[in-house]
């Protein structure tokens, strides 16, 4: 007999989140005194909006609150979830099709679970967010990698995705905007995309989560009403933690067809049970409140996200887009690999996001988290003090550069 693993071989497979990775790292090194600017962390600087804190208050207080709700969700919050959703991307959904998760990442993790038999394919546009593909491989998926970059504005075409289809074809993952690359697909990008799918018989796994961070003249669509032909194969993927400033309270949900939802309501309900009840109160305060809040945060990260594309841009050979949704910046920083800096040559945007974080206490995700070396992504969602400086700190180290 073989000797046992210790770990299996599918877990062993999975590598740590590198974005929160480096964000832990940050977080430490400022614990420890270091004046770490980070770059890092995929959320809002705000604080949870009054209203919705109050409403979790009240909950702490009432019994009803300290029990289990069934777990697929309090079924108030999934019918304000229903009519959130009719409301922000006039897509016509009922409570039934809407399962409450511990955040958008445990949607993420039902879908593909629920979806994926082994060896389907799903389409994975890159530069991906870090969490996508290793339930797919749980699950016993492949992800198809699709690479995208700064000329095409980091958007998947659809001669892309027709060259990539295959048998297993099972789903394509779609997200606009985008984390890491701050992309936002315009609306005939989208239905092209979503007629696509529609025609070729692929699910669409949507990932809505920044819906209300645009800036400029981009405007988000959401596929799943764009395209009616979907039909049910789609699946929308949204939270709480983005619009209204919850990232710890952990509260998302995933859309679809009442088979899958219930498919995936039974895996939830052996996994996790329901999401915790007083944070399932506050995010029925939050999605049933107006969009005061979020009008409030988009304002400033507009602001912010316009002073680091320039601050950027400014460097030379840096080669960065103007952000259009979400609140991050994805600079090309390619040119600076392998020129020394400070006694050492950087190879790769791993060892020089390293460099950045040892030499000047700045922390960013390395583009290798996303499927796209020489790369390095830039939270916009901090303070216009720490912005300014640590952007400067990046160009006087990349000053040094020979
Ligand atoms: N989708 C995307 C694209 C994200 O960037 C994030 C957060 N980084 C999530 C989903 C999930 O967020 P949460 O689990 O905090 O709700």
């Amino acid at each position: 007999m073989p000797p046992s693993r210790r770990i299996s071989a599918r877990v062993a497979a999975i590598t740590e989140s590198a974005t929160l990775a480096v964000d832990a790292k940050a977080k430490a090194l400022r614990a420890a005194g270091e004046p770490v600017i980070g770059f890092g962390a995929g959320e809002p600087d705000f604080p949870t909006p009054d209203h919705i804190v109050e409403a979790a208050v009240a909950a702490c207080r009432n019994p009803r609150y300290h029990k289990y709700t069934p777990a697929g969700g309090l079924p108030e919050l999934r019918e304000a979830v229903a009519a959130k959703t009719k409301r922000d991307s006039g897509y016509d959904v009922t409570a039934a099709q809407v399962l409450i998760t511990n955040g958008g990442k445990h949607a993420v993790y039902n879908t593909f679970t629920t979806l994926l038999d082994p060896g389907d394919e799903v389409l994975l546009p890159a530069p991906y967010w870090t969490t996508y593909p290793e339930p797919i491989r749980l699950a016993g998926g492949v992800p198809v990698v699709l690479p995208t970059d700064e000329g095409t504005g980091f958007r998947v075409t659809v001669d892309q995705l027709e060259a990539a289809l295959t048998e297993r074809t099972k789903a394509l993952l779609f997200v606009s905007p985008s984390n890491p690359t701050g992309a936002v697909y315009p609306r005939e990008e989208v239905e092209a995309i979503g007629r696509w799918a529609a025609e070729r018989g692929v699910w669409v796994v949507t990932d809505e989560i920044y819906e209300h961070l645009t800036y400029g003249d981009h405007e988000f669509s959401s596929i799943a009403t764009q395209v009616p032909e979907l039909g049910d194969r789609v699946v929308v993927l949204n939270g709480v933690a983005k619009t209204y400033a919850m990232t710890g309270w952990r509260v998302g949900w995933m859309i679809g067809p009442a088979d899958l939802v219930k498919a995936a309501a039974n895996l939830q309900s052996h996994a996790t049970s329901n999401v915790a009840n007083v944070s399932q109160a506050a995010a029925l305060a939050a999605v049933s409140g107006d969009l005061e809040a979020v009008a409030q945060m988009r304002a400033a990260f507009d602001r912010r996200g316009r002073t680091m594309h320039r601050l950027l841009a400014g460097i030379p050979d840096v080669h960065v887009l103007e952000p259009q949704g979400a609140f991050y910046a994805f600079p090309n920083l390619s040119a600076y690999l392998g020129r020394e800096i400070r006694g050492t040559r950087p190879r790769s945007t791993v060892e020089l996001c390293g460099l950045l974080l040892e030499a000047v206490k700045v922390a960013a995700v390395p583009g290798e988290a996303f499927d796209a070396p020489g790369y390095a992504r830039l939270s916009f969602a901090l303070g216009d003090d720490d912005l300014g400086e640590g952007c400067q700190r990046i160009a006087d180290l990349l000053a040094e550069a020979r």
